[in-house]
């Protein structure tokens, strides 16, 4: 069992104020994995207290050291992955090669990448008689769930650094532990006390009163809607700045001329990506009505054909989702598809056999799915696939419109030019093209309910820059 009691603040261990401690499941064997400090207000305070102490210094440190200790980092996380990896798999679910990528290696390089962005990245421009200046915008409180924990954390802290900013991360309760890691990263490359500090806890604790706090300038959160709207509220009383990367309902379009069994199947496989516990996965398969029934029974296949078991196992494609409360919802959200109507394909609420613990749930196609029905409208953020037949080209780029969501969606068609031309017509933020993958340096995030600003790349730095101008004589 991993016990983590002290919290990283002020670029030592400190004794969190209060005795509580949070445990951490593993999700396919339902044992503690871990423990980790409940931090309270108090906890939130020092850790504010001291990334403000050390935000003069760091702002006006030159940025080739900035760029240099965010290239660092990068290198002392590269050099955990496989520990990163299996901690995070045993957090969430995924299995553990790809874990080892995605949760691990992914947030390494994404760190890094951050050494190249600022060097490159204009700070100073004439605009007439002004001086246009970016400067370092003040403390930042990093808020972040639990589906890509490390990746979350690092798409924040990787920018506010680079831009001069200093950082509490606050990770979710639910996949605490890389954080420590994250932490220990900062020990070892040098990292100015203060810079980064990372206080454990729950959202109303912890996460409140880093939102609510007057000498937090900024506050960067991902996590789901409900607490965004929530958070946004809180921090409007200090007008703080805030960006929000929230949930989705993201759809992807099969064209009636696009391979149509390649096309589900990548779309499948997206949708059922670490459970479905991925903010931008296309729950919602929006194929022409003529070969609906076709694409329903592809879908079946393609998630009869997972093996569901221990991430640790490498037998595993399909792991179980974080939480014992989550796997209940997940299933709550199957049994309103059947009662509304849709029709199961494949999957359904009852457990897994063969499996006699862990927070599994069958990989469940729908089909015959319309808007109207929750499933085609909440996010369910486990391994349901919603397919909705449509009626022509304009139909579907209504129909993948048509909710509060707007962070992702996928587009697949024989004629790229068509597929570029729908996908610059849906309101989402990240529309990939037959199947263009992530792109690490590309900005993310959403329209509409799913949130505001950019994460990664170079337009990831914006949120933690203010923008001066000094008027010349
Ligand atoms: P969550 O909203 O329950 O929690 C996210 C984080 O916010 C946690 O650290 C939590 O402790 C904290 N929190 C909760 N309530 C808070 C409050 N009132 N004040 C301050 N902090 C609070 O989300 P989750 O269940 O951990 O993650 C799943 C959700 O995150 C899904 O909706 C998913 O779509 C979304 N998500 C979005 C993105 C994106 O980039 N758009 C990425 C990953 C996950």
């Amino acid at each position: 069992m991993i016990v983590r009691d002290a919290l990283f603040v002020g670029g030592s261990w400190a004794r969190p104020d209060g005795a509580e401690a949070i445990e951490v499941g593993n999700a396919a064997t339902e044992e503690v994995l871990g423990r980790v400090p409940a931090g309270s207000p108090l906890d939130v305070d020092r850790a504010v207290a001291a990334a403000r102490r050390a935000f003069d210094e760091w702002s006006r440190a030159p940025v080739d050291e900035r760029a240099k200790a965010v290239e660092r980092l990068g290198e002392a996380l590269g050099a955990r992955v496989p520990e990163i990896g299996a901690l995070v798999a045993q957090e969430v679910g995924m299995p553990l090669t790809m874990a080892t990528v995605i949760q691990a290696a992914l947030p390494a390089m994404v760190m890094g990448s951050y050494g190249p962005i600022l060097r490159e990245v204009e700070l100073e421009e004439r605009i007439g008689s002004s001086l246009v200046v970016r400067e370092a915008a003040g403390v930042v409180a990093a808020i972040t769930p639990w589906n890509y924990p490390l990746h979350q954390a690092v798409a924040k802290v990787a920018p506010a650094l680079a831009a001069g900013c200093t950082v509490v991360l606050k990770p979710s309760e639910v996949a605490p532990l890389s954080a420590f890691v994250l932490a220990e990263a900062a020990e070892e490359v040098g990292l100015p006390p203060g810079v980064l500090n990372v206080v454990t806890g729950r959202g109303a604790a912890a996460g409140e009163a880093l939102v609510g706090h007057p000498d937090v300038d900024v506050v960067s959160f991902t996590g789901s809607t409900a607490a965004g709207r929530r958070v946004a509220a809180l921090a409007a009383q200090t007008v703080k700045r805030v960006t929000l990367e929230l949930g989705g309902k993201s759809p992807s379009i099969v064209l009636d001329d696009a391979d149509l069994e390649d096309a589900v199947n990548s779309a499948v496989r997206q949708c059922m990506l670490n459970s479905g516990q991925t903010c931008i996965a296309w729950s919602r398969l929006l194929v022409p009505r003529e070969l609906h029934d076709r694409a329903v029974e592809v879908a079946a296949t393609v998630v009869d054909g997972y093996v569901l078991g221990d991430p640790l196992d490498p037998a595993t494609t399909l792991g179980p989702v974080a939480t014992a409360a989550h796997r209940d919802r997940v299933r709550a959200a199957i049994r309103s598809g059947v009662d509304e109507g849709a029709a199961l394909a494949a999957g359904g609420e009852a457990g897994p056999g063969g499996l006699d613990r862990g927070w599994f749930v069958r990989p469940t196609v729908f089909g015959g799915v319309d808007n109207a029905m929750s499933v085609a409208r909440e996010e369910v953020f486990g391994p349901v696939l919603a397919v909705l037949p449509y009626d022509g080209e304009d139909d579907a780029v209504r129909m993948a419109n048509e909710t509060i969501y707007g962070l992702a969606a996928g587009v697949f068609s024989g004629d790229r030019e068509r597929a570029l031309r729908v996908a610059r017509r849906l309101r989402a933020g990240m529309v990939d093209v037959n199947g263009g993958g992530f792109n690490m340096l590309a900005p993310f995030g959403g329209y509409k309910q799913s949130g505001y600003g950019r994460e990664l790349g170079r337009h990831g730095l914006d949120a933690y820059f203010e923008v001066k101008s000094l008027q010349l004589p």
